[in-house]
């Protein structure tokens, strides 16, 4: 076992078959966003399988304990991670949804304010941590998640995502040091 991921080049073909899959929808939920909806892509079998294998890939050789997902379109990819890489699933839900006690951690969204949060006994100490999202925009998000695994003490050995929006640099709020993969850029 492996502690950083394999360097997988995303082969360029799949990478058309699942781009076709996903549909831009202007002005969604606000003015002036482009919506990347993933539902055609969740809906056609081989492209769903295809991209979940492409995700996990580069994982698979390394020592991991669980995978970290992110309310509500980073569950589905999350959830089927955790099973592809034989992992356990924990969800990092919105404020007020957890019955146990939980943590969280408040975060700036680009309009409004935000809030994540995890049972607080979810993760070992030095737990090592995959979080998994659909979409990486400018970034708060994923770097509030990641902050929080780090406050339980886990150990957040990367992160992977469907989409990254490299126009809105999120990737610059994630630390330099630690893996991030995303199969699909704009
Ligand atoms: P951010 O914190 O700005 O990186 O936003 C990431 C979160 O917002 C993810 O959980 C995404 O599901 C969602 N998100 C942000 N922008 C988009 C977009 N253009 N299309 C789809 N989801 C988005």
């Amino acid at each position: 076992m492996n502690a950083s991921p394999a360097v997988t080049e995303v082969d360029p073909t799949l990478r058309a078959r699942l781009a076709a899959r996903i549909r831009d929808v202007p002005d969604f939920p606000s003015p002036g966003v482009l919506f990347k909806d993933i539902t055609p892509l969740l809906a056609d079998a081989l492209a769903f399988r295809d991209c979940v294998d492409a995700l996990a890939a580069p994982w698979r050789a390394v020592k991991l304990d669980t995978v970290c997902a992110i309310e509500a379109r980073g569950f589905i990819f999350g959830a089927a991670l955790a099973r592809a890489l034989d992992v356990g699933f924990v969800p990092l839900r919105k404020a007020g949804k957890l019955p146990a006690a939980a943590r969280g951690v408040d975060f700036q969204l680009e309009y409004g304010k935000a809030r994540l949060e995890v049972h607080a006994d979810a993760l070992a100490a030095g737990a090592r941590v995959l979080l998994v999202d659909d979409v990486l925009a400018t970034g708060g998000t994923l770097a509030a998640a990641g902050e929080l695994m780090r406050g339980l003490g886990a150990e957040v050995v990367g992160a992977a995502v469907l989409i990254e929006l490299d126009f809105l640099k999120g990737r610059a709020r994630w630390p330099a040091g630690t893996p991030l993969q995303a199969l699909l850029h704009y």
